[in-house]
């Protein structure tokens, strides 16, 4: 037996409670992991409050990351005793998830922990750290270098933006955070950013094009927010969309990029190939300051991760949440 957040959706409603599962009701797989850590990213709280169709299939176990050891393998590349992490390949939505002490899956989508990171570490960086990272070699990818101007990172004090704060900082790029909580100000400079911004600068409809403030940015939020960024952005700017915490849509128009060769470049941490995926692993243990690390996490239970999923989709969690499933 082993504990886990079930969600269940049936005649009596949507629900998701700690629930006690039997391993032969585990889906199928070539790898089963002993979970040591899992993490809650502001999909798993659309999955657990059901706000929004993430979970495709009932019952689900949410929990799109996961850190522990291998417990038993027919895979090739993984034996009993590898310490693993996994982030995305729809795990958490159609195939059960992190948020267990034990979980079951294919081991093509694991990745092995890098030595730099305990789980529990891995779990605080998750796949919010991991996009953040994306983000940050998509910017490299277009091109753009600290000597181009500074870089926005919206919805800054949440997980994605956190760790984009550190990892921007940490390559010398000068940082503006744009966060709706200017009590977080001094824990976004404590990250590495320069500047702070109201949300609000950012959130109101505004012009096709404003005046050149940014080489490139990231963008946590869509919406207006991401219209205005990308109508804020220097001559030949990159903006990385990665996420829709404001809303899915984009009131923009074309003017930045028919004028100002701006890039959009989309981000997408789910389905990303395994190579990139080894690659920004790689790049977090290089590049992500661990003091800073410590900072934006903080540990829960199993238990406390049902009612924090609706803190976080109501803005009011800092940073990273490590679940301690054990
Ligand atoms: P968090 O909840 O940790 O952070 C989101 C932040 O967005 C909040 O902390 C808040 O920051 C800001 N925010 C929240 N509501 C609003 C609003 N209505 N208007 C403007 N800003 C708002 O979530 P994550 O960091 O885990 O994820 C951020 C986004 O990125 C989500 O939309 C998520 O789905 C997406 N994502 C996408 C991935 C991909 O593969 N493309 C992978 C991971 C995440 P503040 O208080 O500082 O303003």
């Amino acid at each position: 037996m082993f504990k886990a957040i079930l969600i269940e959706k049936d005649e009596a409603g949507y629900r998701a409670a700690v629930r006690e599962l039997d391993d032969a009701a585990l889906p199928a797989g070539d790898v089963t992991v002993r979970v040591a850590y899992s993490t809650l990213n502001y999909k798993d709280g659309l999955a657990i409050t059901g706000k929004s169709p993430v979970v495709r299939k009932f019952p689900m176990v949410p929990g799109i990351d996961l850190a522990g050891t291998v417990e038993s393998s027919s895979h090739p590349d993984y034996q009993a005793g590898d310490a693993v992490v996994l982030n995305g390949w729809g795990v958490g939505e159609t195939h059960w998830g992190g948020l267990a002490q034990r979980a079951r899956l294919s081991g093509d989508w694991l990745v092995p922990l890098p030595a730099a990171f305990t789980p529990a570490q891995a779990m605080a960086i998750g796949t919010a750290g991991y996009t953040a990272m994306l983000c940050v070699l998509a910017l490299e990818r277009h091109g753009v270098t600290p000597a181009h101007g500074p870089i926005v990172v919206t919805g800054a004090a949440g997980g994605v933006g956190s760790v984009a704060v550190a990892l921007l900082a940490k390559l010398g790029f000068s940082v503006a955070a744009v966060t709706g909580r200017p009590q977080e100000a001094d824990y976004l400079r404590s990250l590495g950013a320069s500047e702070v911004l109201e949300r609000a600068e950012l959130s109101a409809p505004g012009k096709p094009l404003a005046k050149e403030r940014w080489a490139g940015a990231v963008d946590t939020v869509g919406s207006h927010t991401l219209a205005n960024v990308c109508a804020q952005m220097k001559y030949r700017g990159v903006v990385t969309a990665c996420g829709m915490a404001g809303g899915m849509e984009l009131p923009a128009t074309v003017a930045p990029f028919i004028l100002r060769g701006v890039t959009l470049a989309g981000i997408d941490s789910v389905m990303c190939p395994r190579p990139e995926r080894l690659q920004a692993w790689q790049r977090l243990a290089a590049d992500l300051d661990l003091a800073r690390l410590g900072r934006m996490a903080h540990e829960i239970t199993l238990d406390e991760a049902l009612p924090t999923a609706a803190a976080l989709l109501a803005g009011q969690v800092r940073g990273r949440v490590v679940v301690d499933v054990n």
